[in-house]
């Protein structure tokens, strides 16, 4: 999972940048990097590490110009390096000329890649951001116009890319026909353009008048204006409906971004109250969330219970997501680090304890651990998804399904092994009542039906 930002329009296009990527830091916490153009020449600068340690008002400084696309990245694919991280700049005969970040996994990059190393294009890295520019890159070579290069481009790659590219004087943003990705768009009252991962990026940046980016979308900005490029339906024929990834409601997104149509932290409400139905017979003196992600859930759940919702697990705000770290050995550090039980909190309490995912179960052990250890008398685990049982191809961390705790044991061996009391999850038809639209979204690591399979 990633994020992306674009701006054009502003003299403050690379501070903007900045500010919309660290409303988006929690998308992804590796790398960053921004490409600013002044119209004449594309500058880049990218590195490990948080926006604010790599975006100093320095650095700000030495990136002037009017158009900036930036990332954030959390690595799914490729490793953890400065290579591989976004944006990715392609130098021509005519310095650099065209910088390109992108948010989502595509399906069929191996194969992609192949075609353009046939084609003598080299690469850097095995980011699939380096290989959506290449080959814009290398179809301009060929003779193409912009529009056409990017036309065939989405008519070839498979799989999820929210994309922003840039060229010393316009903007461009497009996606995949799925739309798995979020990416909406907007304006600021004096005209600059903004596209974000998120609308709480916009937020940030005062951006109004939104829109989400169409499916198969390519929408240019430049200094003539915006123009929103309609694209041969028939291109896309088979994969012509949407599937937004289920996974951003529940879990990835900031709960006040507004996507696929939805609030957010409704969609989350809407779960805790569907998980509530099944329990009108458990006796509980208070509902807890893991924080932060769970908190709309848990609140939805204790509303339709009329239980209070206890904020008794304290989250450190200084550690990073640990469903996104890379490693297994820095996720389980990085657990015992983040949350701690109020003291004399839990003492004899029947608790439910909600939370939005399971996904490999050793951030829970170590919470239900520490709840008990903490004195309470019984805990009753309430999950806001049904069981991760598929990996993701499109762009969050389930690498394979031997790591999901759901493929290794039966739903009582998981609740032994958490040592909770009861264990439900929300099932699957349960979480499609809890959106608008449920033929729209993606369910795949739940029920392994992927709308694009891996090539
Ligand atoms: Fe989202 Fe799961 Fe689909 Fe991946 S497989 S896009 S995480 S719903």
């Amino acid at each position: 999972m990633c994020g992306i930002i674009g701006v054009f329009g502003s003299p403050e296009a690379s501070r903007m940048a900045a500010l919309g990527m660290f409303a988006e830091q929690h998308r992804g916490q590796e790398s960053c990097g921004m490409a600013v153009s002044d119209g004449k020449l594309i500058r880049l600068h990218k590195s490990m590490g948080l926006v604010k340690e790599v975006f100093s008002d320095e650095c700000l400084a030495q990136l002037p110009g009017y158009i900036a696309i930036g990332h954030v990245r959390y690595p799914t694919k490729g490793t953890a390096t400065r290579f591989n991280s976004q944006p990715h700049l392609v130098e021509t005969l005519f310095g650099p000329s065209y910088a390109l970040a992108s948010n989502g996994d595509l399906v069929n990059y191996a194969e992609m890649r192949s075609k353009l190393e046939a084609e003598n294009v080299y690469f850097n890295s095995d980011n699939d951001g380096e290989l959506l520019v290449k080959y814009i890159a290398w179809q301009l070579a060929q003779g193409q116009g912009i529009i056409d290069a990017i036309r065939l481009l989405m008519g070839e790659v498979k799989g999820a890319y929210s994309s922003v590219f840039s060229t010393r004087d316009e903007l461009y943003m497009f996606r995949d026909p799925l739309s798995i990705r979020p990416m909406v768009w907007g304006k600021t009252a004096d005209g600059t353009v903004v596209v974000a991962s998120e609308s709480c990026a916009l937020d940030t940046l005062d951006a109004v008048q939104r829109s989400e980016v169409p499916p198969a979308g390519i929408i240019r900005i430049n200094c003539e204006g915006i123009t929103v490029i309609e694209n041969d339906p028939n291109l896309y024929r088979s994969q012509r409906s949407n599937r937004y990834c289920v996974f951003e409601q529940i879990y990835f997104s900031r709960p006040d971004s507004h996507h696929f149509g939805e609030n957010v932290f409704e969609v989350r409400q809407k779960i805790g109250a569907a998980l509530a139905e099944g329990d009108s017979g458990l006796a509980a003196d208070c509902v807890i969330p893991v924080p932060d992600s769970s908190n709309f859930i848990a609140l939805g759940y204790a509303e339709a219970r009329d239980i209070p919702l206890s904020l008794g697990l304290i989250r450190n705000h200084y550690i990073g997501r640990t469903f996104i770290k890379p490693e297994q050995t820095i996720r389980d550090e990085s657990v015992r680090q983040k949350f701690n039980a109020l003291p004399n909190f839990f003492t004899g309490k029947n608790v439910v304890l909600v939370d939005d995912s399971i996904v490999r179960g050793t951030t829970i052990r170590k919470i239900v651990k520490m709840i008990k250890n903490a004195g309470a008398a019984e805990i009753h685990l309430r999950v806001g998804s049904p069981q991760v049982c598929h990996s993701c191809h499109y762009g969050i961390d389930t690498p394979t399904r031997e790591e999901l705790v759901a493929n290794r044991f039966s739903l009582e061996e998981i609740r032994e092994r958490t040592g909770v009391d009861s264990l439900r999850h929300l099932d699957i038809t349960g979480l499609r009542k809890c959106v608008e639209s449920p033929a729209d979204y993606c369910y795949a690591c739940f029920d392994g039906d992927y709308p694009l399979e891996e090539t």
